[in-house]
């Protein structure tokens, strides 16, 4: 059984970029009858709010993401003390009384003798006696995972190649903070293991990880799970996304009134060999969803793009979607989805066309001239290019002279649609009772 996680640790607002590693976990489950898991890296007390695990929630349900099981790893931290016990008797897990400034000493000093700023693994020389004088001074140890001498490999199967860590560059990492509390590698592992996680997909900025979790994971006597690592999606700008900085929230683009499955339809295929084309259920993305399409080159986000396939979605949206959204009448939304960019804009075509409009009245004469010579129906885009150069002709009116008072008259309004497209489903009868100063 294919098993996924998606794991956010809820110290902010999801952005595009966890939405996207959310969606392609979810893709990747449903295309293999799998099953995703969404799993709260709560763990750094501090920063992890209810607020944000509501929001995270809401942001995937929103996007149309289910999950079969919701884990947290503070509800589990007597698992991970358990397993931190048995590392310890293994010898895998040693305590350090290094301080940060300590470190950061040791740090700049491998840097100006041009070696590689790797933990130097002093505290594994440490005698108990000088243990003991260490914690009689005050000092609590934090412990780190003793990596092996190899090479951590797997065959990265988002990047297509085989990718080995050599362990031997890589500090020991610490699992375990003076305080006793975890950092995200041990629970993250452990989680994985427990939970029967199948494939981890992730983004790119954490493959020097899957070489420490490969080999912590054979530690805890597990066989490691398939790694896939994507590409971080970068902006216009080329800067990439953050959660404290709270861009490109899912929130923000919700709000702003795209479509969860523009977004998503954009998501699926963005970095892919696909280019993305609006979809009206997300089972369209599910079929023929390929890990092996993604390379490795660097997304950009370009909302200009997401925008076009936003109006594209809704130029295709059937009656009955947008009517659940809306609750408009079928004729309504036939006639004006062609024209919309965001479903909101909707509403500017629903007072124009379908409540009372009280017409703004400019000059009474000239519009009760330009009511008498509205032509016969059927109406079509070609009726207000006609209709006007007719008024044009009888009145010497042209610009906005022509133009601003007949809008005002039909719709009430400064601004709006198209009058091309709007006049045809406005239809004579109204058009003649507003051009003649009556609500209709
Ligand atoms: N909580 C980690 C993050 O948000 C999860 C990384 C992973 O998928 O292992 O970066």
């Amino acid at each position: 059984m294919i098993k996924v996680r998606f794991a956010p640790s809820p110290t902010g607002y999801l952005h595009v970029g966890n939405a996207r590693v959310a969606l392609i976990n979810w893709l990747f489950a449903k295309a293999q009858g799998g099953q995703f898991i969404l799993r709260f890296d709560d763990t750094d007390i501090e920063r992890s709010k209810p607020e944000y695990v509501e929001a995270i929630r809401r942001d995937l349900s929103w996007l149309g993401l289910d999950w079969d099981a919701e884990e947290f790893q503070s509800k589990r931290l007597e698992r991970y003390q358990a397993a931190a016990e048995k590392l310890k008797a293994d010898g895998r897990l040693y305590p350090c009384y290094e301080t940060s400034q300590e470190l950061e000493f040791k740090r700049k000093l491998q840097l100006s003798r041009k070696q590689p700023p790797v933990y130097d693994r002093a505290a594994l020389k440490l005698s108990a006696g000088e243990k003991a004088a260490l914690e009689a001074e005050g000092r609590k140890p934090h412990w780190r995972f003793k990596l092996s001498a190899a090479k951590a490999s797997w065959n990265d199967q988002a990047r297509h190649h085989d990718i080995a860590i050599d362990l031997a560059s890589v500090s020991d990492p610490v699992l375990v903070r003076e305080d006793g509390t975890f950092l995200y590698t041990l629970p993250s592992v452990i989680d994985d293991i427990d939970m029967g996680i199948t494939h981890v997909i992730r983004g790119e900025d954490h493959i020097t990880n899957a070489g420490v979790q490969i080999d912590l994971t054979q530690a805890l006597g597990a066989v490691p799970p398939a790694y896939a690592h994507l590409s971080l999606l970068i902006d216009a700008s080329g800067k990439g996304f953050s959660k404290r900085e709270g861009s490109a929230s899912l929130q923000e683009l919700r709000e702003t009134g795209f479509e969860n499955l523009a977004l998503c339809a954009y998501l699926a295929r963005l970095g892919s060999a696909h280019a993305p084309e609006p979809v009206l259920s997300l089972r369209e993305l599910i079929q023929g969803f390929d890990l092996a399409d993604f390379s490795h080159s660097t997304p950009h986000v370009d909302l200009v793009e997401l925008e076009r396939l936003n109006a594209k979605l809704l130029h295709q949206m059937p009656y009955e979607m947008a009517q659940e959204r809306l609750g408009l009448d079928e004729g309504f939304w036939l006639g004006v989805r062609g024209n919309l960019k965001k479903l909101s804009d909707a509403k500017q075509w629903w007072d124009i066309l379908r409540q009372p409009v009280a017409p703004a009245i400019e000059d009474g004469e000239f519009t009760a001239i330009a009511a008498g010579l509205l032509p016969v129906e059927p109406w079509d885009e070609t009726t207000w290019p006609a209709f006007t150069a007719k008024v044009k002709e009888s009145t010497g009116r042209s610009g906005k002279a022509l133009f601003h008072p007949l809008r005002l008259a039909l719709t009430g309004q400064e601004q709006g649609p198209e009058m091309k497209t709007l006049l045809p489903l406005i239809g004579r009868t109204r058009a003649e009772a507003r051009l003649k100063g009556i609500t209709a």
